[in-house]
């Protein structure tokens, strides 16, 4: 459908980022949200859920890479993987291009955005989804949590969408709780925490909450220019601690030796280790933890 119109994201109510729409590609309203996904004319095709812009071909990377390799390269030996939301198959690629993971596990709530994405963002995903070290459920990942086992996974990706609606369990008590639990010694989760110029209560309320079951909470940055209003958080919590110090240099040796160098555009060795360094009004959020 040719169209001169805008979409507006609405995630605030007096402050946002709109689109001119070449074409809508699909519009559902899943059982858990509404779904649009459109080809714009500054970002290649978008993906919006519930009004809020999700992932854009033009700088998924950034954000994908970051959520992927920081943790999988300061943890150094991660073969077990699992995945919570990230129904755009990003996440799972990035993690799969580790030759180190031996298993990724993804848990999306709405069958209809795998579905969707797979149509209308196969680029995104590429080749993941028949990945044989991949699994894909689609299901809570509140009930996945709840069920795991103790000490199944090293590392724990949550690509989750803001606490609002279906992605608010996520933000949870129980959900930390479960996390820490399904994580062995050193294992480590990181959470899509939200931009702090305009969302600090989500990174300040969710290191208060996971500070109860994890020795090491902290943050880094990202930044992705779809997710308005400056730096993106990503929650880190860890079991261990140092994990976030590693030198570039071996940083580098392990993404060498993981296959994933050369393979980037936002993240390098030196990103990584500069990452977690924290502008003052990103790092007030985090002092009550
Ligand atoms: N990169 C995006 C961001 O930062 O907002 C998130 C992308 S991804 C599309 C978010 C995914 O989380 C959605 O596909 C949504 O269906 C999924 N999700 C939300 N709540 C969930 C839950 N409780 N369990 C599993 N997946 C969930």
């Amino acid at each position: 459908m040719a169209t001169d119109s805008w979409i507006n994201e609405t995630l605030y109510p007096d402050w946002g980022q709109r689109f001119l729409v070449k074409r809508e590609l699909a519009r559902a309203q899943s059982e858990f949200q509404d779904i649009v996904l459109f080809e714009s004319f500054s970002h290649g095709r978008v993906m919006v859920l519930d009004g809020v812009i999700q992932i854009t071909e033009r700088d998924e990377f950034v954000y994908q890479e970051m959520l992927a390799h920081v943790p999988l390269l300061a943890h150094g030996a991660a073969k077990r993987v699992l995945i919570i939301g990230a129904g755009d198959g990003g996440v799972l690629r990035r993690v799969l291009q580790h030759s180190t993971v031996e298993k990724a596990v993804m848990v999306e709530i709405d069958g209809e955005v795998i579905r969707l994405c797979k149509e209308h963002l196969a680029d995104i995903a590429g080749d993941a989804w028949t990945n044989p070290r991949g699994e894909v459920i689609v299901g809570d990942g509140i009930d996945y949590v709840r069920r795991a086992a103790d000490a199944s996974f090293d590392v724990i990706i949550v690509d989750s969408t803001d606490p609002i609606g279906v992605g608010e369990v996520l933000f949870t008590d129980e959900f930390y709780q479960n996390t820490a639990r399904i994580l062995t010694a050193q294992g480590i989760v990181v959470n899509q925490c939200g931009v702090p110029f305009m969302q600090a209560d989500e990174l300040r309320e969710t290191s208060i909450r996971r500070a109860k079951f994890f020795q090491e909470v902290s943050a880094y940055v990202a930044a992705v220019p779809t997710y308005v209003g400056g730096f993106m958080t990503l929650g880190w919590s860890a079991k261990g601690t140092g994990m976030r110090a590693v030198p570039a240099a071996e940083i580098r040796a392990r993404a060498e030796q993981a296959g994933i160098l050369g393979l980037t555009r936002y993240w390098s060795p030196e990103i990584h280790a500069s990452c977690f360094h924290l502008p003052p009004y990103i790092a007030e959020n985090l002092d009550q933890a």
